[in-house]
């Protein structure tokens, strides 16, 4: 284990808690030494593989296929076959059935998808647990229920599938993002073909165990694994919508690559969003909210709260009620059911945070961790509060993909209105005050895709989720997330 080295603190850390180690077996999950390509209903054996890792421990735990340009292209024709060949035709209310069964069997089999998302992830049991999975199975019963009703979803006009659609994903919420796109887009019946990020492509490998179960019918659903080399193969290939969710940068290159093409695309790339607290509200649920928004799945959130906005008179108050919680957060093994911070996804990540924190120690912002052990093997980084940031600095401007949260202050609507809306993306906020009339004039002038009031990171599948400017454009859930996967006639 490794000591956090003791920063200057204002406040004590609170008289810790023990806990005994509450270890989720891992027995459940059974790992196969070797995944190939999941194309038209079989595994195919790969040309290349690498290695995926756990990254709380560096423990390698299975050789992953290297799809090339070739296998790709194999499984967007196999997803056209299978459009052609009856899945775009079959009455909606076979395809819900289909639908309705993924996610039953993802109900049934939730304890080994938390494991085994956590295990390659990295992200707390309670977490994988609580949130992911349950979240990804309300996705498929939620598209289910679209599946014979789209006529009633989009009243006056005759939606039509689009085709294939290539899926690709980031490795913050591996099993999340794939339910996000998969559900929607067999609902509108379309077939898929989809990319799991390098590191994270376990849960979405198990996943083709269930569609098998669910005997979903060959081709329906294809995923390709392989780094950014192969979610570029199948931006380039006969696809007739790309949604992609991952990096600006990414999300610009392939924007660019899809110009004047006749491909729709969506694009959920990253954040930097404000969470504002006002001083009429209700201060230590504040505390929670602003805690859930910036340690959440390790910060590795695209609409984490990492800009903190504190009304000048209770910014005082706020952090050091923020510096004790942060004291009681159990930062370590991700399958101990006690871990509220798990380890950061991959080495190039945990470089990245350390290399923006020195910029924020070398701007002038003051740092504070609280003292916790990190264990020596594995990605590691303990919660993180910068205070006396300027608007200027990089950990203020930058998303920085980590535990490491910046507090800034205001003192009047306006100023934190204007403080918040600086910035080049458009993602989310959050609003803490008493006031409803508050909530509601800030809402409507925030430049973000989704307003949380008096609360932080909440998801409905109902409810459409995306951004605005370099946070990219289309939605994803509700009815506007299932249009994006339609043609109207
Ligand atoms: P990327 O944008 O590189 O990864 C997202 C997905 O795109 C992955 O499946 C990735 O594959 C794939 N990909 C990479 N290059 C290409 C390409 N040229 N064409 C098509 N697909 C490609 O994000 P990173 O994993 O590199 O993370 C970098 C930063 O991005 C993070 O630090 C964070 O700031 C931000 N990010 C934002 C996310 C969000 O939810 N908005 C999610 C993840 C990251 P592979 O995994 O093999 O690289």
């Amino acid at each position: 284990m490794t000591d956090v080295e003791k920063r200057p603190a204002s406040v004590p850390a609170p008289a810790g808690w023990d806990y005994a180690p509450a270890p989720e077996a891992r027995d459940i999950v059974q790992l196969r030494e070797r995944y190939g390509l999941f194309v038209g209903g079989q595994w195919l054996e790969p040309k290349e593989t690498y290695t995926t890792i756990s990254p709380a421990n560096e423990e390698p735990l299975a050789e992953i296929a290297q799809a090339t340009p070739e296998e790709v292209a194999d499984a967007v024709a196999a997803a056209r076959v299978a459009f052609e060949d009856g899945w775009s035709s079959l009455p909606g209310s076979e395809r819900a059935k289909y639908l309705f069964r993924i996610a039953r069997i993802l109900q049934e089999r939730s304890r080994e998808f938390a494991v085994l998302e956590s295990l390659n992830g990295g992200k707390p049991i309670k977490e994988s647990r609580d949130v992911d999975v349950p979240l990804a199975a309300a996705h498929f019963f939620y598209h289910a229920g679209w599946a014979d009703k789209l006529e009633y979803a989009f009243p006056n006009r005759r939606p039509k599938p689009l085709g294939v659609a290539g899926q690709i994903i980031p490795w913050n919420f591996p099993l999340l993002m794939l339910a996000w796109k998969i559900a929607p887009a067999l609902a509108a019946g379309n077939t898929v073909v989809l990319k799991p990020a390098e590191t994270t492509p376990l849960s979405a490998l198990l996943f083709c165990d269930v569609l098998r179960q669910a005997e979903l019918p060959p081709g329906v659903v294809n995923i390709v694994t392989g780094d950014g080399r192969t979610g570029a193969a199948l931006v380039d290939s006969p696809v007739d919508k790309i949604a992609f969710t991952g990096s600006t940068e990414v999300g610009k290159a392939i924007q660019r690559h899809l110009a004047g093409k006749q491909v729709k695309l969506t694009l959920e790339l990253g954040g930097k969003a404000a969470n504002v607290i006002f001083d009429d509200a209700a201060l230590d649920q504040a505390v929670e909210g602003i805690v859930n928004g910036i340690y959440f799945n390790q910060g590795h959130v695209c609409c984490a709260g990492s800009r903190l906005f504190v009304q000048e008179s209770v910014a005082e108050d706020v952090v050091s009620k923020l510096k004790r919680r942060m004291g009681t957060l159990r930062v370590g093994d991700p399958l101990d059911k006690n871990t509220d911070v798990g380890a950061i996804n991959s080495a190039p990540q945990l470089e990245k945070i350390k290399e923006l924190v020195a910029s924020g120690e070398e701007e002038g912002a003051q740092i504070y961790q609280p003292p916790c052990r990190l264990p020596e093997r594995g990605y590691w980084f303990a919660p993180t509060v910068f205070t006396e940031v300027a608007q200027s600095y990089r950990i203020a401007q930058e998303e920085i993909f980590g535990p490491v949260l910046s507090v800034l202050t205001f003192r009047t609507p306006e100023e934190a209105l204007e403080k918040a809306n600086n910035t080049p993306y458009g993602l989310s906020a959050g609003v803490w005050t008493e006031k409803g009339s508050r909530i509601l004039w800030m809402a409507e002038r925030l430049r973000a895709g989704v307003v949380w009031a008096n609360t932080y990171n909440r998801f409905d599948p109902a409810s459409p989720f995306g951004g605005y400017r370099e946070s990219g454009f289309g939605r994803e859930g509700g009815r506007h997330g299932l249009e994006a996967y339609m043609r109207f006639e």
